[in-house]
């Protein structure tokens, strides 16, 4: 058992570290105030080569795989996690095409991710099924005119960066609506300038703000049937498996970020005559938050592993899951630590602490609620898909 990085990794983690707290750091709070799109910051990853790390070489990538992007992404998510989940936005649209896709799919969308000339979302939740996948209403009947071709009809809400995609990864039922057939649902890929598509609204949110989530409207949009990936319900399952640890580099990086924070902070405020961190109290409640965050650590590190060796079918479902849960968790209790260490400064915007809790809020609920992920644990265990004998 090896539990050093490769020397490969090392460099990027070192190289992301710095950029991090050159360019990410001072510009993290201004992103949150005024919530517009960080262009500045996404020409800056490009620069870098950053949006690309997990798409193979032979698409454009760098083929860093998921422990490249989740490496980076903790390192992001110290300062900004918005701009956490830019770089996520790389991976969580392009994994079915990843997955699933034709070779002409991958060499059409994958190379654009890399580059940076184009961005992509992907669309799941509808307003009545979002834990409850199989619950979407969106679908597509074969389009008469085009041989292989569908029309699809549906919204989809609370995509994240809808507004910048160039195109779509949409999933919908093949059949009839109501049908809870798992077979039954599809994945097919949507250029954002179809004929047919509007986003009508933006959401006003509590935080991860600078990268809108919308409402998107497909009505009678074509799909070529050089567009379909097909797929099904496993489709989705697998591409959300291998994005936990991905998500969970978010909770793990802001968690980081907040301790270290309010630990720098407890060593200059001054209490009953000394520093606060002098209190075996706080040193406790530190020490606790510090164990958390490296237990946190090793599970999204070997999901990552896990996931890079394409081990994010149903026997994995519970090492994945169990990142994306326990670090999300972690991430709201440091950052809520963190609010708590510094007090009234805590509260106010002086202090980038009561940011980093609104902004771990989003990370408990999106690609699988914390509920959600205990039920697949729960399942892993029941099923001995996680078992010690
Ligand atoms: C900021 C943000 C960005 C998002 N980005 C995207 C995106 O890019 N693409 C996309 O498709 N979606 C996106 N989502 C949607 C997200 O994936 C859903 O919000 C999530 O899946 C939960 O669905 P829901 O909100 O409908 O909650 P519901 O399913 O209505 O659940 C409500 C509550 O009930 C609990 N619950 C539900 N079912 C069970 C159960 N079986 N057992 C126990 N408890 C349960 C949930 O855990 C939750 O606490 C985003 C959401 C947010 C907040």
């Amino acid at each position: 058992m090896d539990f050093n990085l490769s020397e490969e990794l090392l460099g990027l983690q070192q190289s992301v570290r710095r950029l991090a707290q050159d360019k990410i750091k001072p510009r993290a709070r201004d992103i949150d105030i005024t919530g517009t799109y960080p262009q500045d910051m996404f020409d800056e990853f490009k620069k870098a080569d950053l949006l690309g790390l997990c798409i193979p070489e032979e698409y454009g990538g760098s083929g860093a795989g998921i422990m490249g992007l989740t490496l980076t992404i903790e390192e992001v998510t110290k300062y900004s996690n918005v701009l956490g989940l830019m770089l996520l936005l790389t991976r969580l649209p392009t994994g079915p095409i990843m997955i699933a896709g034709t070779e002409e799919q991958k060499q059409r969308y994958l190379p654009g991710i890399a580059k940076g000339t184009q961005r992509a979302a992907f669309c799941l939740s509808e307003p009545g099924a979002g834990s409850d996948v199989a619950g979407m209403q969106s679908r597509v009947v074969e389009d008469p005119s085009a041989s292989g071709g569908y029309v699809l009809n549906g919204t989809k809400c609370w995509i994240s960066g809808g507004m910048q995609a160039d195109w779509f990864v949409v999933f919908a039922k093949t059949g009839d609506p109501s049908s809870r057939l798992h077979t039954d649902i599809g994945a097919f890929i949507v250029d954002a300038n179809s004929s047919g598509v509007t986003r009508p609204r933006v959401d006003r949110k509590m935080g991860v703000k600078g990268i809108d989530t919308t409402e998107i409207v497909f009505s009678d949009v074509k799909v070529a049937a050089n567009q379909v990936i097909g797929g099904g319900f496993a489709l989705i399952m697998q591409s959300l498996n291998a994005m936990r640890p991905i998500v969970a580099a978010r909770g793990l990086g802001l968690a980081e970020g907040a301790l270290m924070y309010a630990t720098e902070y407890v060593k200059n405020r001054q209490a009953f005559g000394k520093t606060i961190a002098e209190f075996q109290g706080i040193q406790w409640e530190i020490a606790k938050c510090a164990t958390e965050i490296e237990a946190a650590r090793l599970l999204t590190y070997r999901a990552a592993s896990l996931a890079d060796e394409g081990h994010f079918t149903k026997e994995y479902v519970p090492y994945l899951s169990m990142c994306k849960y326990y670090a999300s968790e972690v991430a709201v209790k440091a950052s809520g630590l963190a609010v708590q260490l510094l007090g009234a400064a805590g509260y106010m915007e002086d202090h980038p602490v009561e940011m980093y809790y609104r902004d771990a809020r989003q990370l408990t609920i999106v690609e699988g609620t914390s509920q959600v992920q205990l039920g697949l644990i729960g399942k892993g265990v029941l099923g001995h898909d996680l078992w010690w004998d």
